[in-house]
């Protein structure tokens, strides 16, 4: 019996799996609880700010389940596949996907800004003079954030590996445990019966906390409406949220529409391309992965949803999920990615009217967008990540980073649709590469 037999014989419990949380009420649910959030905070923010609590449970439970999931589904889909080297190609196919969509990303952050020009005639000084600097400050000192392209890359390269397996374990670092997964799963999948109890136990763990994430989602609701009450409360409370909005009206409309361009034309285009699937349908399908996304402004916790969506709502394959959604979820960041480029030249925008000898042309519009690109899959798939990384693509192109607190105000609000484009991005990404997978019988015949 070969380890794909033994995963399938795993599968073929499924019948008694709980089916996904809810139908399309479930939905309409989570919606209605995100509207009714706004609401209450607009009205009561006080109170509402004090249902953080709430919100921060949901967000544990959620979080809880990230790393043995990650491991456990990362390894179960090597096991299904019976032989590491049968991810050739849809390694191959993921990664040219998570390059191709993040250049894209890139590419639409990069046009809208320049068409918007959010930046032009903004009175930095004034709106510096009335912003919190302290909070950059401490930012800038606590990365150690790299000089140059090397820096970058080297950087990258090291993100991949870990001396402490635990300790990667502890402090959520996914890539290392993916690339430990992989290899476990590997050398598990050449020993023959001797591996039979492991792997029987490694898909076992994997389907319990899928069931674990389903009964999670019938609570998404209440989790979610405290989540965004208690977020957007805190924001009205202070009393500046609003004008915060009105004086960078422009920026977050430029960054908006950028994710609106990707999320709902580019990647709906990528989608029907590859897999002849109904995208807006799709869109349904992953609406409870996307909304969670938006309550919780973290990719990592959303992975759970993101994976149970995928598999059981829009019927991608386990193997694809079990692959492509864990790295995509640390690696693949297109909204991230859209947001640093338009973000770094919105600042460029501002420096360029009180600088003219600050050269901005082309050649650093490039510099940004690759840099923009490399720092999205660097950031961590946790709130604000982004702003963190844009250290990087700022110093790329020598602008001074005391412009932060211009963007800073607005960045928890555009981070919720920069996560929900990432996540979308990733399920995208998971049906797109389930094509490339060995065809059921090819597996079972290995
Ligand atoms: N919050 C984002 C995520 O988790 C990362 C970021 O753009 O800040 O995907």
């Amino acid at each position: 019996m070969t380890n794909a037999d033994m995963t399938d014989d795993a599968n073929a419990n499924d019948e008694h799996k709980p089916k996904a949380a809810g139908g399309g009420n479930h939905t309409l649910y989570m919606i209605a609880s995100i509207i009714l959030a706004f609401v209450v905070a607009w009205l009561a923010p006080h109170f509402a700010a004090s249902l953080e609590v709430g919100g921060e449970v949901f967000l544990r439970l959620l979080t809880m389940v990230v790393v043995p999931l990650v491991m456990a589904s990362v390894m179960s889909g090597i096991l299904g596949l019976g032989d590491v080297r049968k991810l050739g190609k849809p390694g191959a196919a993921a990664v040219g996907y998570y390059l191709m969509t993040t250049v894209l990303a890139v590419t639409i952050g990069v046009i809208v800004v320049n068409v918007f020009q959010p930046g032009v005639g903004v009175n930095a000084e004034q709106m510096l003079a009335a912003s919190d600097t302290e909070s950059v400050d401490a930012l800038a000192d606590s990365e150690e954030h790299p000089k140059g392209i090397r820096d970058i890359f080297k950087n990258l390269l090291l993100m991949l590996f870990t001396d402490n397996l635990l300790g990667s374990m502890v402090d959520t670092q996914l890539l290392p445990l993916i690339v430990f997964s992989i290899v476990f799963a590997g050398m598990l999948t050449t020993m023959g019966e001797r591996a039979k109890l492991l792997s029987t136990l490694v898909t076992g763990i994997n389907d319990a906390l899928l069931s674990f994430v389903m009964l999670l989602m019938k609570f998404a609701p209440i989790g979610i409406f405290c989540l965004v009450t208690s977020k957007f409360g805190e924001a009205f409370a202070q009393g500046t949220f609003v004008e915060q909005l009105n004086q960078l009206f422009w920026y977050v409309m430029t960054v908006l529409t950028g994710l609106g361009i990707h999320a709902l034309v580019v990647l709906p285009f990528i989608l029907w391309f590859f897999t002849r699937r109904n995208p807006y349908e799709f869109i349904r399908q992953m609406s409870d992965a996307i909304l969670t996304a938006f309550s919780t402004a973290s990719s990592s916790a959303t992975l759970p949803v993101t994976m149970e969506c995928a598999e059981k709502k829009a019927g991608v394959s386990k193997r694809s999920t079990e692959f492509v959604l864990p790295l995509g979820a640390t690696i693949n960041m297109d909204g991230t990615a859209l947001y640093e480029a338009a973000a770094a030249i919105f600042i460029a925008q501002i420096h360029s009217a009180t600088h003219p000898e600050f050269a901005f042309g082309l050649t650093e519009q490039i510099v940004i967008a690759v840099t923009a690109t490399l720092a999205a899959i660097g950031a961590a798939g946790i709130p604000e990540a982004g702003l963190v990384t844009m250290l990087i693509v700022l110093n790329a192109v020598g602008l001074p980073i005391h412009y932060l607190p211009l963007i800073l105000p607005v960045d928890w609000f555009l981070d919720r649709f920069r996560t929900a484009t990432n996540a979308f991005g990733d399920s995208v990404g998971s049906a797109v590469v389930d094509q490339t997978f060995p065809k059921d019988d090819a597996v079972a015949a290995a």
